[in-house]
C-alpha cells in the first residue's frame, strides 16, 4: 500500500497550491488532452518516481473551505479532514507565514495534537519573506520538524519531499510484488454500483459472504487467485470499502484513497463503468488515475445486458468519444450479472499484461527511432530542428524508451504522441501507455 500524507490548514494558507506543486508530474504519461480528469483533492506524488505517496487535501473535501471557517472543528469538513488525517501515516500543517498564527490555526492545532499523528508543521508563504522571523512567530506551537516554503515558487518543496520520504513507512515497490511473475494481479476499481463485487463474484463462481455486506462496515480490499484458461491470477476488488446502505462521507473519502493506492501496486488495472450512466466525471477521475499511475488498463462497460438495442447504439457513440484519451485501451462490454463478456475480458488483461512487459532490443528501438524520424521528422522550431542522436530501451511496465539528442524539448505534443502511435502498430502494444523520456546531449 501506497503511504498516505494529508494536509491540514485553515482556508488559504495555500494548501492546493501545495497538493498541485506535488501532484505534478515531471514525466507526464498523459499529455494535457480534453477528456482527462483528475481529481484536485486527492492525488499521487511522483516527484520521487521510486517512492510514490498518496496526498489528501483534507481542506477542500467538501467543496467549500468556509464550512470549516464558519462551523469551527465541528462541520462536515472536519469530519472529512478527520477522517483522512486518522488514516494518514504523516500529516503536513500547513499554515500561512504573512499573515502569521491564527486563532483557527490554534484551534487545529488542538484538534492534531489528540490525533497525535506524525505532524511536520509546514510554513508557506515565505517567498519574500525573512524565513526566521516567520519560524519564531510559530515557535510557540513547539514543533521540531518546521518547513519554510514558498509553493507557489517552488521554494523548499523537493527538501520538503526528502523529508517527508525519510519519515514515511518502507513500502514495496511494484515490481518487487512481481515476485510470482507467473500470476498476473488484476484490480478492480470503479465507483461504487458500477458492478465490481458482482464481477468479482462472477468470476470466482460463487457468491461469498464478505463482511462489507454489513451496512456502515469498512473493510480493506479483498484478495483472491484464480486460474483460468492456464493462467494465474491475483484479483483485487476495491468494492465494498464503502457499502451502499449507511453511505458516510468519511468512509466515502477513505475508498477514494485506497483506489489510489491500490491502482499504484497492480499490473493491470480494469476500471469498470456502468453502461448505463455512460462515463462520469468520476469515472473519468479514476481513468486519469490509472493513467498516472502507468499501469496496464483494460475498460469493462457493465450492464451492457440491461440497455436496448437503440440505447446500446448510443452509448457506443458515447464511449467512443469519451474514451478518446485512451484511444489505446480496449473497452469490453461486459455483464457482471449474466457473466457474458468475461472471455473477451481476460483476453484484453492478457494483452494489455502481455504489452505492459514488453522488452525492447536496443537495435530495435533504434531502428524504429531512425523510421519514425526519416517517415516524419519533428517541425523546424525557431530556424532549429531537434535532433535525436539514439535510443535505448528504459524498462518495462509501461514499456519505456529513451532518446537522446538535442533540442528535444522543443518536440511539440503532437510529435511526442506520434512517435507514441508510431511505436504502438509496429510492436503491436495495447493496453498500456508507452512512456518517451527525452535526454538533451549524449
Ligand atoms: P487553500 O485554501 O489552503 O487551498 O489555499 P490556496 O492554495 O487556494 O491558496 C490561497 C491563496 O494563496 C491563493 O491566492 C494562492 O495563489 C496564494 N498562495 C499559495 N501559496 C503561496 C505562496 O507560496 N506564496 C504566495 N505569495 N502566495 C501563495
Ligand atoms: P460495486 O459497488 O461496484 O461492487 O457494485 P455491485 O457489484 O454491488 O453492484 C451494484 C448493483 O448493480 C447491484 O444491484 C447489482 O446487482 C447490479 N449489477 C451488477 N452488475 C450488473 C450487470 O451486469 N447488469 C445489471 N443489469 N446489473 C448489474
Amino acid at each position: 500500500m501506497l503511504p498516505l500524507v494529508a494536509l491540514v490548514g485553515r482556508p488559504n494558507v495555500g494548501k492546493s497550491t501545495l497538493f498541485n506543486a506535488l501532484t505534478r508530474t515531471r514525466d507526464a504519461l498523459v499529455h494535457d488532452e480534453p477528456g482527462v480528469t483528475r481529481d484536485r483533492h486527492y492525488g499521487v506524488c511522483r516527484l520521487d518516481p521510486d517512492r510514490p505517496f498518496a496526498l489528501v487535501d483534507t481542506g477542500g473535501i467538501a467543496g467549500e473551505n468556509v464550512h470549516l471557517e464558519a462551523e469551527g472543528l465541528a462541520g462536515p469538513t472536519a469530519k472529512q479532514s478527520r477522517a483522512a488525517a486518522a488514516e494518514a501515516d504523516l500529516v503536513l500543517f500547513v499554515v500561512d507565514g504573512r499573515e502569521g498564527a491564527s486563532a483557527l490555526d490554534d484551534e487545529i492545532l488542538r484538534w492534531l495534537r489528540k490525533i497525535d499523528k506524525p505532524t511536520f508543521l509546514v510554513i508557506n508563504k515565505t517567498d519574500g519573506l525573512d524565513a526566521r522571523a516567520a519560524e519564531a512567530d510559530f515557535s510557540r506551537y513547539g514543533f521540531t520538524d518546521v518547513h519554510a516554503i514558498s509553493s507557489s515558487h517552488r521554494h523548499g518543496i523537493d527538501e520538503l519531499v526528502d523529508e517527508v520520504f525519510a519519515r514515511l513507512p518502507e513500502t514495496g515497490t511494484a515490481e518487487q510484488l512481481d515476485a510470482d511473475p507467473e500470476r498476473i494481479r488484476v484490480t478492480f476499481v470503479g465507483r461504487p454500483n458500477v458492478g465490481k463485487s458482482t464481477l468479482v463474484n462472477r468470476i470466482l463462481g460463487e457468491e461469498r459472504m464478505i463482511a462489507s455486506d454489513v451496512a456502515g462496515t469498512t473493510r480493506d480490499s479483498i484478495e483472491v487467485d484464480l486460474e483460468r484458461d492456464g493462467r494465474k491470477y491475483r484479483l483485487v476488488d476495491t468494492a465494498g470499502i464503502r457499502r451502499k446502505s449507511k453511505v458516510d462521507e468519511a468512509v466515502e473519502t477513505f475508498s477514494i484513497i485506497k483506489t489510489l493506492q491500490s491502482i499504484e501496486h497492480t499490473q493491470v488495472s480494469v476500471v469498470m463503468i456502468d453502461a448505463s450512466e455512460g462515463v462520469t466525471d468520476q469515472d473519468a477521475s479514476v481513468l486519469g488515475a490509472v493513467l498516472d499511475s502507468g499501469r496496464a488498463l483494460v475498460v469493462a462497460v457493465n450492464k451492457w445486458d440491461g440497455l436496448t438495442d437503440y440505447q446500446r447504439e448510443q452509448t457506443e457513440a458515447l464511449l467512443s468519444r469519451k474514451l478518446a484519451f485512451v484511444p489505446w485501451a480496449e473497452a469490453v462490454r461486459i455483464s457482471a450479472k449474466h457473466g457474458s463478456g468475461l472471455r473477451e475480458l481476460f483476453a484484453a488483461i492478457h494483452r494489455a499484461h502481455r504489452s505492459a512487459n514488453h522488452k525492447f532490443s536496443t537495435a530495435e528501438v533504434t531502428k524504429a527511432v531512425e523510421i519514425a524520424y526519416e517517415t516524419n521528422p519533428p517541425p523546424v522550431v525557431r530556424g532549429h530542428a531537434p535532433k535525436m542522436r539514439f535510443a535505448h530501451p528504459g524498462g518495462e511496465n509501461p514499456p519505456t524508451i529513451i532518446i537522446h539528442g538535442n533540442r528535444l524539448r522543443t518536440l511539440p505534443e503532437s510529435y511526442k504522441r506520434y512517435l507514441e502511435n508510431f511505436f504502438r502498430k509496429r510492436f503491436k502494444l495495447v493496453g498500456t501507455p508507452i512512456r518517451f523520456l527525452f535526454r538533451e546531449g549524449d
